[in-house]
């Protein structure tokens, strides 16, 4: 063993979603984000992404689904 071990050294990575470079460590709690700010913020745009898909699997049309805040609930018939 001598000095030239790589793991001394600190590595750093761009935060996803600010691109900022951060310590990617785990003296970073967020990491590979800057912040708790980006993560949360990535992290909810992520969560709000795929329950936008999970909720509407076919978006084909994004204006039907602009339309379906003017009218009337046509879907509220019984089984
Ligand atoms: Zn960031």
């Amino acid at each position: 063993m001598d000095a030239t071990q790589p793991t001394a050294k600190t590595r750093q990575v761009r935060c996803p979603h600010c691109g900022t470079f951060t310590v990617y460590s785990t003296s970073n709690p967020w990491r590979p984000f800057c912040s708790e700010r980006c993560k949360s913020i990535d992290f909810g745009a992520w969560a709000a992404e795929s329950y936008r898909v999970q909720a509407k699997p076919e978006l084909a049309d994004f204006d039907e689904i602009d339309t379906l805040d003017q009218q009337p609930a046509r879907d509220n018939k019984p089984h």
